[in-house]
């Protein structure tokens, strides 16, 4: 049975005294627990503040994660990070094609697809992230876009696919409010683990499909009770303590 995982995605949020508060809050409220077993957690901060995490972390059941990570090792790349300095912090997971950097940033799928490549090389796991817009849903190409945007990780990286997480972010679900039903998520979910599934078998045994887009405390339990829904990427909730918790306990 793959393992739950619920990563918090601080986004462009923060302070060093608020990073602290809520840091001590989660663990605080993660203190005895032994659902370490069956759920990890994790929290991807923005990268100024990796070294505050890194010490508040260490020792902790809760791995850290940055937001983005260059396709690049070395040099003349202003203002990116390379995978080898997000491993001198720690760094256990990096998000990778963002709606929100796909959508800012202009990342293409072969763009998305380096940087996981990077992340793996260096011993990082990428969260690879996918998800159609309104219009796409609307216009009935979800699984299109979604295996588009997934074909181009596999693609790249052959054998190591089954050392992703991947995140089914409907982009109309994220910071909205609206979420996907189960129903639509987990087909959705389903597609992808069968594109996993036909690059390698123990892909699909192993990699976690996360789901995001509006998950919160209400309605995790009935999204994380889908069979090929194998966690969260949360934003919003995980900048509240109490919400991220009722989500981590909700995968259990
Ligand atoms: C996200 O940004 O990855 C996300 C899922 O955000 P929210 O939970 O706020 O929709």
């Amino acid at each position: 049975m793959r393992k739950k995982l619920i990563a918090g995605n601080w986004k462009m949020n923060g302070s060093l005294a608020d990073n602290e508060l809520l840091c001590k809050a989660i663990l605080a409220g993660l203190a005895g627990d032994d659902g370490s077993q069956t759920t990890a957690v994790a929290v991807c901060t923005p990268s100024a503040y990796l070294s505050q995490l890194k010490n508040l972390l260490t020792g902790s059941k809760i791995s850290l994660g940055s937001q983005d990570i260059s396709s690049h090792d070395k040099g003349a790349f202003t203002g990116e990070i390379s995978a080898a300095m997000l491993k001198e912090f720690g760094v256990r997971y990096a998000i990778v094609g963002h709606s929100e950097r796909r959508q800012y940033h202009g990342e293409t799928d072969t763009l998305v697809a380096l940087k996981a490549k990077a992340a793996l090389a260096a011993g990082i796991t990428p969260i690879v992230c996918v998800g159609e817009s309104l219009a796409e849903r609307e216009a009935g190409k979800t699984e299109e876009v979604v295996k588009r945007q997934l074909a181009a990780v596999i693609h790249e990286n052959g054998h190591c696919i089954s050392e992703i997480v991947l995140a089914y972010e409907p982009v109309w679900a994220i910071g909205t409010g609206k979420t996907a039903t189960p129903e639509m998520a987990q087909a959705v979910h389903s597609v992808l683990r069968a594109q996993l599934h036909a690059a390698s078998p123990v892909a699909a045994e192993r990699v976690q499909i996360l789901y995001g887009g509006s998950m919160n405390a209400a309605n995790a339990v009935s999204l994380l009770a889908c069979s090929d829904i194998d966690g969260g990427l949360i934003g919003g909730a995980a900048l509240k303590a109490a919400d991220f918790l009722s989500i981590v306990a909700a995968a259990k």
